[in-house]
């Protein structure tokens, strides 16, 4: 599991109860919505109002942290900063899987005039679960 109090202090944050407790929570799920962060981090944490996690939900994107995963028609999702990736997204249970990019994909992805900074891909379709 993630250091979370050295990954916030290196990202120039403090490393508040509430912050190490969101994180933890975006890591467990993997992609996750500020309204399941704050059912799930309430259990612990009863007097966290959801205002505060949307308050340092916001800082730690800012700070690099955790990344925003905006999804079609839904509320966003989060989770914990990683190497460039597509978001294969199962249209029938909602599964997200993480699919990292080869160099191959990174080679189709050139494109002409265009700085290309950051590669965030939603495939949406079937997982193999929901097929069968
Ligand atoms: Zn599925
Ligand atoms: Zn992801």
């Amino acid at each position: 599991m993630t250091d979370y109090i050295t990954l916030l202090k290196s990202n120039d944050l403090k490393a508040t109860i509430q912050r190490t407790s969101i994180l933890k929570v975006i890591e467990e799920v993997g992609h996750i919505s500020i309204d399941d962060i704050y059912e799930s981090v309430k259990e612990q944490h009863p007097t966290l109002s959801l205002a505060t996690i949307y308050k340092n939900i916001i800082l730690m994107q800012q700070h690099n942290v955790i990344i925003e995963v905006p999804m079609n028609g839904e509320k966003s999702k989060y989770e914990l900063k990683k190497n460039d990736h597509i978001h294969l997204i199962c249209q029938s249970c909602g599964m997200i899987q993480d699919q990292h990019l080869t160099a191959q994909t990174e080679q189709t992805l050139v494109l002409e005039n265009f700085k290309l900074n950051r590669v965030q891909i939603n495939l949406y379709g079937l997982c193999s679960e929901c097929q069968s």
